[in-house]
C-alpha cells in the first residue's frame, strides 16, 4: 500500500513491532514496574531505619527522626549541595545529554583526600524536603539528562525511596544510577533492589590498614563491606547493558582510583573483580588521583601517580583478564602524560 505522496508507507512488521516493544520493556527503569501500595510499603519500612539508624557500616543506632545525629551529621532530611547535568562521568552515563547529578552532602566515609570535602566533611548544601527532590528528579529528566545520577547517597536512601515514589507517578522514567564510595551495609542495599538499575561503585582501599589510616575514624572493615556491597549489587542488575546509542541503562560499573604507592591495592582489586564477579564487568581504572584535603599530612599519597604507577595498575588489569575496562580514561590520561612530557 502506497501513501498518497508516493512515498513508500511504513509496514509495521507484528513480529518486529513486538520484539522492539519487548526490548523498550526490558530497558524500563525497574521502578516503574512496582505498584503503589508496594512501593509505599517500602518508603515506610527504609523511614523506620532512621530511627535506630545502621544503614551504614558506621552502626551509629541514633535516632534520626528525633533530630538526633551519628557519623554522617545528617538528621532525617537530605541536603543536597547542587544538581544539574554533569559531563564528567563515564561515557555511559553522560551520553549526548549528561548524566543528571544530585549531589548529597556529607559522608559517611570521608577520606582525608577528599576532593569534596566542603562538601562531603563540612556539608555545604541545603536541607531538602523529599517532595523538593523528586522535582529536582524531574527537572533533570525534562533538561534531557539520560540518567538520575545521585552521589554520596547512603545516608539518605530513605529520602531518595520517598522521592522516587513521588517523581515516578508524575512520569519519572529515566533510571537511577547509584554512586556509591561501596562503604555500604548489603541490607541496605537490598531497599534499592528493583528501585536503583545502575549502580557506580568506587573500591577505594583492598587493604583493611590502608583504610583505617586514610579515612576518618579508622573504618578498616572497608574493604570487606565493600566487597560485600559490590556483590550485592552485581546480585541485582548484573554486568553493564547499553541501549543502541551507548547509553547505560542497567548493570554494574565499579571505578578504581590508582593510589601513589600501590596505597589502592589495584592489584588485589582486579584479581577480586575478575575471580569473584566476571572478567567483563565494566571497570575504570582512574589516574586523577591528587593529593587533596589533608592528604599532604601523609607521605605516602602527598604527590600525584606517576605515568608508571597508572601503566604498572593497568596492565595489572589486563593481566587479571578484564575485558571491559574503560579505554578512554586510559587514553585521557595518556596523552596528557605524553603532551606533559614532550
Ligand atoms: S547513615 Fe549516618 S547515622 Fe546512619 S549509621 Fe551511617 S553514619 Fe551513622
Amino acid at each position: 500500500m502506497k501513501e498518497k505522496t508516493g512515498k513508500a508507507q511504513r509496514v509495521e512488521n507484528p513480529r518486529q513491532a513486538k520484539d522492539e516493544n519487548a526490548k523498550e520493556k526490558a530497558l524500563e527503569a525497574s521502578y516503574r514496574r512496582w505498584d503503589t501500595e508496594a512501593f509505599s510499603a517500602l518508603v515506610k519500612k527504609a523511614y523506620v531505619r532512621y530511627e535506630n539508624c545502621r544503614l551504614c557500616p558506621r552502626n551509629c543506632g541514633v535516632n534520626r527522626c528525633k533530630g538526633e545525629k551519628g557519623f554522617c551529621r545528617t538528621k532525617d532530611q537530605a541536603i543536597v549541595s547542587s544538581s544539574g547535568p554533569h559531563f564528567g562521568e563515564e561515557d555511559p552515563l553522560v551520553g549526548k545529554r549528561g548524566s543528571g547529578t544530585v549531589f548529597f552532602a556529607n559522608c559517611q566515609l570521608r577520606c582525608v583526600f577528599c576532593q569534596n570535602y566542603t562538601i562531603a566533611h563540612e556539608g555545604q548544601g541545603r536541607l531538602v524536603e523529599d517532595e523538593t527532590l523528586a522535582r529536582m528528579m524531574l527537572s533533570l529528566q525534562r533538561e534531557g539528562c539520560h540518567n538520575i545520577n545521585l552521589v554520596t547517597p547512603t545516608h539518605v536512601v530513605p529520602n531518595i525511596l520517598s522521592a522516587v515514589e513521588k517523581a515516578r507517578v508524575k512520569g519519572l522514567t529515566v533510571p537511577i544510577c547509584y554512586n556509591t564510595s561501596s562503604y555500604e551495609e548489603a541490607e541496605t542495599l537490598q531497599m534499592l533492589s528493583g528501585v536503583v538499575d545502575l549502580y557506580l561503585a568506587d573500591m577505594k582501599w583492598m587493604d583493611e590498614e590502608q583504610a583505617a589510616v586514610y579515612a576518618e575514624k579508622e573504618p578498616s572493615d572497608y574493604p570487606e563491606k565493600a566487597k560485600q556491597a559490590i556483590t550485592e549489587m552485581y546480585q541485582q542488575v548484573g554486568p553493564l547493558v547499553t541501549d543502541d546509542e551507548g547509553i547505560a541503562q542497567r548493570g554494574l560499573m565499579l571505578r578504581h582510583l590508582v593510589m601513589p604507592n600501590k596505597v589502592a591495592g589495584t592489584k588485589s582489586f582486579v584479581q577480586w573483580v575478575a575471580n569473584n564477579l566476571s572478567p567483563d564487568v565494566y571497570v575504570n581504572i582512574m589516574g586523577q588521583y591528587r593529593p587533596a584535603h589533608k592528604a599532604t599530612d601523609y607521605e605516602a599519597i602527598a604527590r600525584k601517580i606517576t605515568h608508571q604507577e597508572f601503566e604498572e595498575a593497568v596492565q595489572m588489569a589486563r593481566e587479571a583478564g578484564l575485558v571491559n575496562l574503560d579505554e578512554r580514561s586510559i587514553s585521557q590520561f595518556q596523552a596528557f602524560h605524553r603532551r606533559l612530557f614532550r
